[in-house]
């Protein structure tokens, strides 16, 4: 049987996990689930957030699912997700944004992909402060990583059947980073003449993705333009509460939620559990159980567009535990 990692994760990350785990199972698909405990409440047990042993059940399985983790503010450990994708070399940050029926959303019919660089640019963590009254970080880009996420963008669309690649920068300022990033993306799309490729500057991209989402299609940006872009497309279709996202490495993926661990909410069978659901269909694409991928999501659109049964931020009273149980019915 398929063993994959599971990490619960704090705040609302056990509801919606769980929420995930048992839909995955109603559907069929036999997961030994490996749970593993990390954030904030192993702390004092492990004297780390994010215990050895947690990190080599992931390489021993290669595939897990993880619910958000609170980073904890003001301590010496910056944040145990951006850990992970480091210590595990999961260098590319997939973020689908696809419209679903009955999210309310100012948009129809967007489909988007976002491929963000995850282990350099600003988020490298090469900071400072350098006086009082100063302080400083380091924009770090290499040609190896901008090859590798820029290859792993356009094997994506060729695999996917999509039709262009976007690659974002600000090339026009930041000459040497972007500059860098720009060259290398120049070059990788030459090895895909099947792909469409043209690349845009940050800003206008923004302001792009707002007026006319439908021209694009797949977008891959440096680390801190891939953040921010991706919430905006998140945005489009519907919000945090509907955004899956796989963090991917040459033989790793950590499948999560691009949301957080809204810690409010903790423990009141409250949030909206699709998020955790769809980051569920990515890794069971992923794992090559497309039949059960295909049945989730269908089930999981079907709830939303009927409106009965949904959580509040989609405009219903549910429970994240009822609505899982309508995404049961339904399968
Ligand atoms: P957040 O995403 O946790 O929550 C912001 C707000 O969005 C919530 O208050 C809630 O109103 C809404 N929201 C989020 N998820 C929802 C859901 N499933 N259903 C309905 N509404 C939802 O962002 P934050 O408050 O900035 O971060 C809280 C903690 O989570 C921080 O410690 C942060 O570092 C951490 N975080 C973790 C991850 C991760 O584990 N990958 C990602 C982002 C943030």
């Amino acid at each position: 049987m398929r063993r994959v990692t599971l990490i619960p994760g704090d705040g609302i990350g056990p509801e919606i996990v769980e929420a995930c785990r048992r839909i995955i199972e109603a559907a069929g698909v036999e997961i030994e689930w490996d749970v593993q405990r990390a954030g904030a409440e192993v702390m004092e047990e492990y004297g780390t957030p994010l215990p050895t042993h947690v990190l080599e059940s992931i390489r021993a399985n290669k595939v897990a699912m993880k619910g958000p983790i609170t980073t904890p503010v003001g301590s010496g450990f910056r944040s145990i997700n951006v850990a992970l994708r480091k210590e595990l070399d999961l260098y590319a940050n997939l973020r689908p944004a696809k419209s679903i029926e009955g999210v309310r959303s100012p948009y129809k019919d967007i489909d988007l992909v976002v491929v963000r660089e995850n282990t350099e640019d600003l988020y490298a963590g090469i900071e400072r402060r350098v006086d009082e009254d100063t302080a400083e970080s380091v924009k770090l880009i290499t040609r190896g990583a901008s090859e590798r996420i820029c290859r792993f963008a356009f094997e994506y669309a060729r695999r996917e059947g999509r039709r262009k690649v976007t690659a974002v920068h600000k090339a026009n300022i930041l000459k040497f980073t972007d500059g860098l990033f720009l060259e290398v993306a120049r070059k990788v799309a030459q090895d895909y003449p099947d792909i469409e490729f043209e690349d845009r500057i940050v800003d206008n991209m923004a302001m792009q993705l707002v007026q006319k989402p439908h021209i694009y299609d797949v977008l891959v940006l440096p680390n801190l333009y891939g953040d921010i872009i991706s919430d905006l497309c998140a945005g489009l279709v519907g919000g945090l509460g509907v955004a899956p996202s796989a963090n991917i490495g040459d033989e790793i993926q950590v499948f999560e939620p691009v949301h957080g661990s809204a810690p409010k909410y903790t423990g009141m069978n409250k949030v909206n559990p699709t998020a955790q659901i769809l980051t569920g269909v990515l890794m069971l694409h992923y794992l090559g159980e497309e039949e059960a991928a295909r049945r989730i999501y269908e089930a999981t659109a079907a709830v939303i567009a009927e409106g009965k049964t949904v959580t509040y931020d989609l405009g219903g009273d549910a429970g994240t535990s009822e609505m899982a149980d309508a995404i049961i019915a339904r399968l």
